[in-house]
């Protein structure tokens, strides 16, 4: 029996993770929901996929130009056992009650308070944590970012603290800025330590900047180690990390123009890079601090991990079952 799956809000994480369900073979992609049909209405239904409109209130925009949707949200929670819920951020904590009216299990993605959700997930930090939930929320990509370095090196953690530099705004979004400008979040430190701990407990701080680009963030870690360490053992602990790769700027890798370039030339659907990308020659260890640089593919790192979080809430896989079945169906490297 396959999990049957649909997906509310259909735009940069939902489409992708619609195409990753599309690609498990124990779970059936049953449908998803758009407001209005746009263009990526008309390419969904030229996949297969059956679009319903995210709300009785939208269905007149589809019925004015004849796209025949296949209902509403209401009919496509009918179909599913799970929803995952990647309509903007604020939005799923107020779906939650159409999902509990409908008995369907929810997946919410980072956009939601952790309050939403009973367990905050990471899959290589706590898988276990979410099997048989009903409610799971996949953090943001820049905590899952965090999370996936960070808890394979957390043993050694005294104390962490990382600065973010976040793009602006995704490839396809022409409405949001700044395009000249740097913004701090003033607020020190940041909200994204707590929403590390939200997953896992250990003792970090973080500030963050949003600057004028929409490839990647980049994080500037620092911790303090209760344990020796040295580089070698660093990179060891990397290259044996899932979903952690290691890139040189020996090798071209100057930027995180030249890491989108790699996961262009990888072939991978719309070049998601789901893997978390560290600089080899940024790991470095002063006395008792080790320091190291990462980029994050805003747009798709989070998308195994929603795989992972049905297949933990269906009791379908353990965690190492899951997330070797995931990184085979993506094409994860390792
Ligand atoms: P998005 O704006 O690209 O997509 C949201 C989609 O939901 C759009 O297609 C929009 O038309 C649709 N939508 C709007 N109102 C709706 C409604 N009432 N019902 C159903 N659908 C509706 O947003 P996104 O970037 O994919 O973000 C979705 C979630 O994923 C948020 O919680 C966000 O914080 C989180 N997230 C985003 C990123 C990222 O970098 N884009 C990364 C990780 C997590």
């Amino acid at each position: 029996m396959k999990v049957k799956v649909g997906v509310n809000g259909y735009g940069t994480i939902g489409k992708r993770v619609a195409y990753a369900v599309s690609r498990q073979d124990d779970m059936k992609l049953i449908g998803v929901t758009k407001t209005k049909p746009d263009f990526e209405a008309y390419r969904s239904r030229e996949l297969g996929i059956p679009i319903y409109a995210a709300s009785v209130e939208f269905l007149p925009r589809f019925e004015k130009v004849g796209f025949e949707a296949s209902g509403t949200l209401e009919d496509l929670l009918n179909k599913v056992d799970v929803i995952v819920d990647a309509t903007p951020g604020g939005m799923g904590v107020k779906n939650k009650v159409l999902y509990e009216k409908a008995g369907v299990k929810a997946v919410f993605e980072g956009g939601e308070k952790a309050s939403t959700a009973e367990v905050s997930f990471v899959a290589q930090a706590n898988y276990e944590k979410a099997i048989g939930k009903d409610y799971v929320r996949v953090v943001s990509c820049n905590t899952t970012g965090l999370t996936r370095t960070l808890s394979a090196l957390q043993e050694y953690i005294d104390y962490a603290y990382a600065v973010m530099i976040r793009r602006a705004a995704d490839p396809n979004d022409s409405k949001r800025g700044p395009i000249n400008a740097i913004t701090p979040s003033v607020i020190v430190p940041s909200h994204h330590g707590p929403d590390v701990q939200t997953v896992l407990p250990i003792n970090i701080e973080t500030s963050a900047f949003i600057v004028p680009t929409t490839l990647m963030h980049v994080h500037s870690i620092m911790i303090e180690l209760k344990k020796p360490l040295t580089e070698k053992d660093v990179i060891d602990i990397f290259e044996n990390t899932t979903r952690v790769l290691l890139f040189e700027k020996e090798k071209g890798f100057d930027s995180t123009a030249q890491i989108i370039e790699f996961a262009r030339d990888l072939h991978r659907e719309w070049n998601n890079l789901y893997e978390i990308a560290v600089w080899k020659e940024s790991i470095n260890i002063r006395g008792n601090r080790l320091f190291y640089i990462q980029a994050v593919h805003q747009e798709s790192d989070v998308v195994p991990e929603n795989v992972d979080a049905i297949r933990a809430m269906f009791e379908l896989a353990d965690k190492w079952g899951s997330i070797r079945k995931t990184n085979m169906s993506l094409g994860i490297l390792k």
